[in-house]
């Protein structure tokens, strides 16, 4: 007989099409990159539900990016039609909000809670290592939050941490105040950080068994993407998830908690879930945030039984990219070796550039990405990788410039501007007025006279009433503050409380979806925030409109998107965007991101920028235990994103800090097969000697210890004199990389700079290639600059 889904299983290779039908307990799936793990979950997922193994609800896959499951729900769409509705396509981060929302009342939350991303746990703590006076140990704000987070991930609360910490040593004994103190502030805002959605959902399932029964009743089979990429956390999540029904608790007779789902068979008690994961253990690139690989090297352990399915076939990238990329991974120990192969031939040799600096090689991709246009590729099969965030403005910079459309993938910048938080902000003060965090934010934005001193006093006075610091202000005749101030706090509220009544609904009532949208533009106007920016003649402000407009936008878009979507849905897709969100369509445009945002995407043509020592691998990960595994993990991720066409690039020198240094090529280009790539400006070119490019890559290796000493042909560029090829090489040298090496500045000097306007110099310090200038400009404010290389001249 026919298969009912034998049309999906069309094309797939044996391995594949196991995979896809596999009706067991638990499934493994291994693969390197581009060999179908993704399709293959997709189609899966499609075959559970056109095979009736499984209802729509009873399916919660799990993806890496909100994109990627957006893209998987519409795929799964595409193959069986309108059926995919109902399943939990989402993140790890998003199916927990979904569980907490329904049972946060039940541990001392409600439904409204705020999500508080890194930059508002990060303000949290910054304020109570200050409280703690904990930086007299070496506690910075950071420091501590990557702790706090790492301790989360790994399933340590505050109270066991205390219970286990040394408390005699006293660095110990101030860090378990803050974290306890931490926690404390989350849970009266109402608030939970990333790392508590899974964490907190994790003990309300081992703590209120009957909750976690209801889950495991509904969901019937989990499939999760990317799996190398999971920590403890995420991992205990699982596993709570696939205990046997009723493995905790009696079941629940009649409806009760079951009726938030529709009736679907009920599965008999003692029932697991069907559990699939897949994943590459050479993919695993999140180590730093507690990303553990043996939860896909013990899943055989883990799940006794397990069925595992080996992907052996690429079909993503050409036999060069793939050579060059299994070469680099082959680089790492302790890793079982893969076979990648194709069919689909060898392709073209990989292209290699070395600029001068980092503009000249943003030049070359502009001048390659607008070639490849010409040859017919579309912009947004283009895609440009680093490593670093901040590498990314040289390439903004050429891409302006050259015209050439781009993005940058990232979409939580757009989030991170401050006029964006504060309209955040206003509308957390409304659907959750516990969150003191958003109220000490806006209550003096737009500015209405309120300092510090009023705002500890409402503070203080909630504290000492019982009652939220949105409830004091409502009581502002009562705080014994001056006249003025008073009918500040009393119009604030009244604004908050009008924009309540629009987009909160009373019980039973359903708010019109527009309500997110008019209730901000209400809160925008009223409060004055947009009449203070329109009335600023600094011209930055006008920018900042355009950005609340297109907040605006947002919304309205989330409005049509959800039409029974309420302000704290609103919120909480908002405080998930990631990294890997784009905003808008990419389409027609060239995109620009990290390697790590990079993971799982493919592009036609794929430039890895600034393959360089201290970049790829980074500096940071020197230190590391395997920091430098992990980074080469990275690279090849980088590299596995490519169909057609691969570019290297890296530069000679680059300004980091206002500082030129000189940069290394990364030790992982000697990894990849010479003949595997085709040189246009090698490392060797620029060095002048018509060296070879390994021979730059011996002469970093020379030295004691493989450590950065230069070898002859590698001194800084300043001291060098030019060769022919390097004239000929600095008619590309974009404007703003000049050497004002000899320009004679002294204070009182007057200078123009290309971004800041005109401007006087204070002082001069340091020496040579090294000397920096102290200008005041006249609208940029006080700047350092490093002479040498400042787009500057002197008037
Ligand atoms: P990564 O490790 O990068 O996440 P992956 O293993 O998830 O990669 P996919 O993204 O699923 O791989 O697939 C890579 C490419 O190969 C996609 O373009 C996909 O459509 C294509 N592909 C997968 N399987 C087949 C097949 N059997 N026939 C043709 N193309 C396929
Ligand atoms: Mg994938």
């Amino acid at each position: 007989a026919v298969r009912p889904d034998e049309d999906l299983l069309a094309g797939l290779n044996p391995p594949q099409r196991e995979a896809v039908t596999y009706r067991g307990q638990a499934l493994l799936i291994v693969a390197g990159a581009g060999s179908g793990k993704t399709s293959v979950l997709t189609r899966r997922v499609a075959s559970l539900l056109r095979t009736k193994d499984a209802w729509p609800s009873q399916i919660l896959a799990i993806t890496f990016t909100n994109k990627a499951a957006g893209e998987m729900r519409e795929r799964v769409a595409q193959l069986i039609g309108d059926r995919a509705q109902g399943m939990w396509i989402s993140t790890f981060h998003s199916a927990c909000v979904r569980i907490l929302r329904r049972e946060a009342e039940q541990f001392g939350f409600t439904k409204s809670f705020t999500i508080y991303d890194s930059g508002d746990s990060r303000a949290l703590i910054k304020r109570l290592v200050k409280e703690h006076e904990a930086d007299a140990f070496g506690l910075t704000p950071a420091a501590t939050q990557s702790r706090i987070s790492k301790l989360k991930n790994e399933l340590t609360d505050a109270e066991s941490y205390a219970r286990d910490a040394n408390m005699n040593d006293p660095a110990e004994r101030v860090f378990a105040g803050v974290f306890a103190d931490y926690q404390r502030e989350l849970q009266r805002a109402n608030a939970f950080d990333f790392d508590d959605l899974i964490a907190q959902t994790v003990y309300l399932f081992r703590a209120f068994p009957k909750v976690a029964d209801v889950y495991r009743r509904r969901f019937r089979h989990i499939l999760v993407d990317e799996y190398q990429d999971t920590n403890h956390a995420q991992y205990a999540l699982i596993r709570e998830l696939t205990k046997p029904v009723g493995a905790d608790a009696e079941p629940i007779s009649g409806g009760g908690g079951m009726m938030i789902f529709e009736p679907e068979p009920e599965p008999d008690a003692g029932d697991a879930a069907s559990l699939t994961v897949v994943g590459d253990s050479d993919q695993s690139i999140y180590a730093f945030r507690g990303a553990d690989i043996r939860n896909i090297t013990e899943f055989e352990r883990d799940f006794p039984g397990a069925k595992v399915v080996l992907l052996e076939q690429n079909y993503r990238s050409t036999q060069n990219i793939l050579s060059a990329a299994n070469a680099v991974i082959g680089n790492n120990f302790d890793r079982k070796d893969k076979k990648l192969w194709t069919d689909v031939g060898a392709g073209e040799k990989i292209v290699g550039f070395t600029g001068y600096s980092q503009h000249d090689e943003a030049q070359f991709v502009a001048d390659e990405v607008e070639t490849l246009r010409k040859a017919g590729v579309d912009y947004s099969q283009m895609a440009v990788f680093y490593r670093t965030n901040s590498q990314s403005r040289a390439l903004e910079e050429i891409f302006i410039r050259s015209a050439v459309p781009y993005k940058i993938m990232g979409g939580t910048k757009f989030y991170e501007r401050a006029e964006i938080k504060d309209a955040l902000a206003y509308l957390i003060a409304v659907s959750n007025p516990a969150d003191e965090m958003a109220m000490r934010r806006i209550i003096n934005r737009p500015r209405r006279g309120i300092g510090d001193v009023t705002i500890e006093t409402i503070s203080r006075y909630a504290e000492q009433e019982q009652i939220t610091f949105r409830d004091a202000l409502a009581n502002s005749s009562a705080l014994g503050v001056g006249p003025k101030i008073q009918k500040a706090i009393a119009h604030l509220d009244a604004v908050l409380a009008e924009a309540s009544e629009l987009m909160l609904p009373a019980s039973g009532e359903l708010v019109p979806p527009t309500a997110v949208a008019e209730g901000l533009h209400l809160l925008l106007n009223k409060s004055g925030y947009n009449d203070a920016l329109r009335a600023s003649r600094d011209p930055q402000d006008e920018a900042r409109l355009e950005n609340l407009d297109e907040l605006v936008a947002v919304t309205r878009e989330f409005a049509r998107n959800n039409p029974e979507g309420t302000l704290v849905d609103f919120l909480a897709e908002v405080a998930l965007v990631s990294d890997a969100d784009d905003l808008d369509d990419a389409s027609g445009t060239v995109s620009l991101m990290t390697m790590h945002t990079a993971k799982g995407l493919e592009y036609d043509s794929v430039f890895v920028t600034g393959v360089e020592e201290d970049l790829i691998p980074h500096r940071i990960s020197a230190g590391e235990p395997g920091g430098p595994q992990e980074e080469r993990r990275l690279f090849y991720v980088g590299l596995t994103r490519a169909r057609k066409r691969l570019y290297l690039s890296l530069a000679m020198t680059r300004a980091q800090f206002g500082e030129i240094s000189v940069a290394m090529p990364s030790r992982f280009l000697q990894e990849i097969p010479a003949e595997l790539v085709d040189w246009r400006q090698s490392p060797g070119d620029v060095n002048s000697r018509g060296g070879t490019q390994s021979r730059a890559l011996n002469a970093r290796r020379g030295g004691p210890g493989g450590g950065k000493r230069y070898g002859d042909d590698l001194v800084p560029l300043a001291r060098r004199e030019p060769s022919a090829n390097m004239n000929k090489f600095a008619n590309r040298i974009p404007a703003k990389v000049r050497d004002n090496g000899d320009m004679q500045l002294a204070p009182g000097d007057r200078i123009r700079h290309e971004d800041f306007g005109e401007g006087r110099v204070d002082a001069v310090t340091g020496e040579g290639a090294k000397r920096v200038a102290h200008v005041r400009f006249e609208t940029a404010g006080a700047k350092k600059l490093l002479i040498k290389i400042a787009p500057i001249e002197k008037l």
